[in-house]
């Protein structure tokens, strides 16, 4: 183990996905939370399967401390937030869980069971239950799932996908909407999600896609590499090697739109507060940003299921 000056202990690591060790420098960033405390994190390539990874990472045992910030945006929700921004990002979530459920609906064909693996304070188990779907969830975050339980009346349990009874091969749809890359055993987790799925079944992951348009502008600015919340960083070479591992087979790649544009903004906005910009300069970010939030959007509708994908997300059907 390395202490560093922010005290978190941090542990080398091989590739997460194909376990080589082989593997290039490739950004320093820091916490976003914590621009100018602590020493930035390093992300690497691996030479193998194209992963970006952080190595060292800190010790898992202490990884849920990273998560304890107010302005981490999946839970706001629970921590009663009314502000503009707050307001329009839940707006715009409404809009997305429409847009997912039916996507959901167009390749299950029927309703069904579903699982949501990370399902936050459950707005998107929400709408697919009003649609008629049979849904159970899980999540860490105790105040997140408490909000779910309480103020959405859903059968939501806390923890991790342990908590979860015996795998029973019983759900016809299972979700992990950007999950994926906070796992430090991804590969632990596809086998417990292939092992609840009935035979035929889908898996539908979505993580940000570090070979995406806006990745490449942003760099160490890209709101999606969000250190050390992160740990790995999935190309769609990556991503798709490790689920044929198990013997998923591919039946989309898909963006999800509204993120190319999330993406870009809250890039140009951490690098407008790393950069000191005067209100000109924020100004000018804020209208470039809106440039490329709109290319990223339209290169993610472009290339979709192709090799060289570049929308902002990875939105996967996997089916069993
Ligand atoms: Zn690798």
């Amino acid at each position: 183990m390395i202490e560093t000056s922010s005290s978190a202990p941090l542990v080398r690591t091989t590739c997460p996905v194909c376990h080589d060790t082989d593997a290039a420098p490739f950004l320093t960033v820091p916490d976003r939370f914590k621009l100018q405390a602590g020493e930035p994190y390093h992300l690497v390539r691996c030479r193998k399967c194209s992963l970006i990874y952080l190595n060292p990472r800190p010790d898992e045992s202490v990884s849920g401390r990273f998560y304890e910030h107010e302005a981490y945006t999946p839970f706001v929700s629970a921590a009663g937030e009314a502000g503009a921004t707050a307001r329009l990002y839940t707006h715009l979530r409404t809009l997305n869980n429409h847009w997912k459920r039916r996507l959901i609906e167009k390749y299950s064909g029927r309703k069904g069971r579903l699982l949501d693996i990370g399902c936050g304070t459950g707005e998107f188990l929400h709408e697919m239950q009003a649609a008629g779907w049979q849904v159970r969830g899980v999540e860490r975050d105790a105040r997140a799932a408490a909000y779910a339980v309480e103020a959405l009346r859903l059968p939501v349990i806390r923890g991790d996908l342990d908590a979860l009874p015996s795998p029973d091969e019983s759900f016809d749809v299972i979700t992990a909407w950007h999950v994926i890359e906070h796992l430090y055993e991804p590969h632990r987790a596809i086998v417990r999600m292939r092992d609840l799925l009935k035979k035929g079944g889908l898996l539908i992951i979505a993580v940000p896609n570090a070979a995406s348009l806006d990745a490449r502008v942003y760099g160490q600015n890209w709101i999606a590499y969000d250190t050390p919340r992160h740990v790995q960083h999935f190309t769609p070479r990556a991503l798709r090697m490790m689920m044929e591992m198990h013997g998923f087979e591919k039946r989309s790649i898909r963006s999800l739109h509204l993120d190319a544009l999330f993406n870009a903004l809250m890039s140009a906005q951490l690098g407008a507060q790393r950069s000191g910009s005067s209100t000109a300069g924020k100004l000018l970010r804020l209208v470039q940003a809106g440039g490329v939030g709109l290319a990223a959007l339209l290169a993610g509708v472009l290339s979709a299921d192709m090799r060289n994908y570049v929308g902002s997300t990875l939105l996967t059907i996997w089916r069993k």
